[in-house]
């Protein structure tokens, strides 16, 4: 394991720490987590999609966790922490990693704490997406994904050139379950309730950013871009 602050020395590719993207259903932690976990090759984990490829493949976990999406509640902490806690072990994330996502509530925020402090003795950098309330539902609404390769899309505002067909690979585009009108505003509602109370926590810590999200996609990246290479 490199010894913390390897990877920001130089022109190395890696993060040296875990960098967690926040922010409510539609602010576009997993379109800007894509892009930038690409640019500094760290993997991108996604709890969410860890979730679905569980109901995707009927495992005992996805068993369990499928209900309770299509609801849009949150999954159990004790589910969610043993899976993350088995992903972040892996040699890949020794370089840092981009939670999106992830955690999501109070006791999740305080394990991951845990984690870190033994595996990068740091803090992790979370970078907090800003988005107006009014804005979220019309980007849940028409999201799309590439059914291969992941790719995401807006109907309204990011549409692809073929509509229905991923750009990159031509796969087809489908919405995700829970973005559905009456599942939206369950998963708003746990936002609220359950994962809100983390900007205050992470304030606190002084390890908390800010970014615009209502900007464009590419403008939003270059912001995250600008704030990772500051912390460095
Ligand atoms: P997402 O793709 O991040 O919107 O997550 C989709 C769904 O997966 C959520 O609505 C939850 O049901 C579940 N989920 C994802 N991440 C977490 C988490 N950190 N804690 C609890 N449930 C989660």
């Amino acid at each position: 394991m490199p010894e913390v602050g390897v990877a920001a020395k130089g022109p190395i590719k890696g993060l040296g720490r875990a960098v967690i993207f926040l922010g409510p259903p539609g602010a576009g932690k997993g379109t800007q987590a894509r892009q930038i976990a690409q640019d500094y090759g760290v993997p991108h984990l996604s709890t969410g999609d860890m979730f679905r490829d569980h109901v995707s493949r009927g495992t005992a976990l996805g068993l369990r966790a499928k209900p309770i999406m299509e609801r849009g509640e949150l999954v159990p902490d004790d589910l969610v922490l043993s899976m993350v806690e088995e992903r972040i072990s892996r040699p890949d994330c020794a370089d840092g990693f981009i939670l999106d996502g992830f955690p999501r509530t109070l006791p999740q925020a305080e394990r991951l704490d845990e984690i870190l402090q033994r595996r990068f003795q740091t803090r992790p950098l979370v970078v907090h997406f800003v988005v107006d309330p009014a804005q979220l539902m019309r980007r849940l609404t028409g999201r799309r994904t590439c059914a291969i390769g992941g790719e995401i899309y807006n109907v309204y505002d990011q549409p692809s050139k073929v509509p229905g067909r991923c750009d990159r690979d031509g796969g087809e585009l489908i919405q995700r379950p829970d973005d559905r009108e009456e599942v939206i505003a369950e998963r708003l509602a746990a936002y609220e309730r359950q994962t809100r109370p983390l900007v205050d926590y992470y304030r606190r810590q002084g390890v908390l950013q800010d970014v615009n999200g209502m900007a464009a996609p590419a403008a939003v990246t270059k912001s995250v871009l600008e704030l990772l290479a500051q912390k460095r």
